[in-house]
């Protein structure tokens, strides 16, 4: 069975945030005052994990990215790697995470299922790191990334927020340390979720600009990779000569929703169909209320059957969702 939506799209990757807590506050993803009150009830137990991931693998789900929040945060992570690694349907388990926790955990959760890793990290510059995450540990991150290099994950992509006056002089150095690390790098422009986001606009640099300073570092050296081989939203060139890859995640440039093929699933079981948008729907109470896997299954298609067609960033639109970037997993 496949999931398409009513633009013809057919669903096959769902982004699953295990937590919504962290142990990071980046100030474009959270507000300064954002305490997560989530407690364990709330949110989705391991029993209802596998069930769920049972039904959307039923469903033609093939790849289940786990974000949060931090995912490394949450408790038995491994034990969830796992039994979502046991679900046949099931073949591609990446991860997303800001590896503070990833030296202790790259091991364990390689061996259970986690192939492949995207990390943020947004400087390199150990005061600054800590200012835009208030209060994060530049060192045990690129520990983290060399623990992940070391156990054989692959591909591993850096993931690094471009900021005007924060950290955009750092583009350079960020393509060397990926280079250096023979891993892939891609920049994103800040995206308008949530108050945080929608603060963060006033430092956005636009992909336009990024590209121009790749460009300008790396003359010649860039092979355009065509989007079907990227699998994700975007601009990617490999670097001639080396082991990485540069790429651009510019959702406020370019809206590629055309080839959207996802939907998110917060750690309360909420089932979200468009990053940009409101619509949503509790597939926690439906499990909750004693329904049977038909009746989510059905519940989950009606969903798809109301996916928004575009993500709307405009942010005095009615249906725009308000929610924080680190509740819905990015
Ligand atoms: N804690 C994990 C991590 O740090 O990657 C996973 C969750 S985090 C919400 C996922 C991604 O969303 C990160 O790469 C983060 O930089 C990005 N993100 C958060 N808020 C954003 C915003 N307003 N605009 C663009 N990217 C954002």
């Amino acid at each position: 069975m496949k999931l398409i939506d009513p633009f013809g799209r057919t669903i096959s990757y769902l982004r699953f945030s295990v937590t919504d807590h962290c142990n990071y506050r980046c100030h474009y993803c959270r507000d300064e005052d954002h305490f997560n009150k989530t407690v364990r009830t709330e949110v989705l137990s391991y029993e209802e994990i596998e069930r769920i991931m049972q039904i959307f693998a039923d469903l033609g789900i093939s790849k289940v990215r786990l974000t949060g929040g931090e995912p490394l945060l949450r408790t038995g992570i491994s034990k969830i790697i796992k039994l979502i690694g046991a679900i046949d349907g099931i073949t591609d388990i990446p991860l997303s995470t800001n590896a503070h926790l990833l030296e202790k955990f790259a091991g364990k959760i390689h061996k259970n299922g986690v192939n492949r890793v995207n990390i943020s990290i947004d400087s390199l510059i150990a005061e600054r790191f800590a200012e835009i995450t208030r209060g994060g540990e530049l060192d045990k991150v690129i520990n983290g990334i060399d623990a992940a290099i070391k156990v054989g994950m692959r591909p591993i992509k850096i993931n690094m927020v471009v900021m005007r006056g924060v950290n955009d002089d750092e583009i350079e150095a960020m393509i060397d340390f990926a280079i250096g690390r023979k891993i892939d790098i891609r920049f994103i422009e800040t995206m308008p979720i949530g108050s945080a986001g929608i603060n963060a606009l006033s430092q956005h640099y636009s992909e336009t600009d990024i590209l121009k300073r790749i460009d300008a570092h790396l003359v010649n050296n860039l092979i355009a990779i065509k989007p079907e081989q990227t699998a994700g939203p975007a601009k990617s060139y490999l670097i001639k000569n080396t082991h990485s890859s540069v790429g651009i995640i510019s959702a406020v440039s370019n809206n590629f929703c055309s080839a959207c093929n996802r939907i998110r699933l917060t750690a309360k079981g909420q089932l979200i169909l468009c990053l940009g948008q409101k619509n949503s729907v509790s597939l926690r109470d439906a499990l909750r209320s004693g329904v049977t896997d038909d009746e989510v299954k059905n519940l989950i298609i009606d969903a798809i059957s109301h996916k928004p067609k575009q993500h709307d960033f405009n942010t005095n639109a009615d249906n725009i969702n308000t929610a924080q970037m680190v509740e819905i997993g990015g």
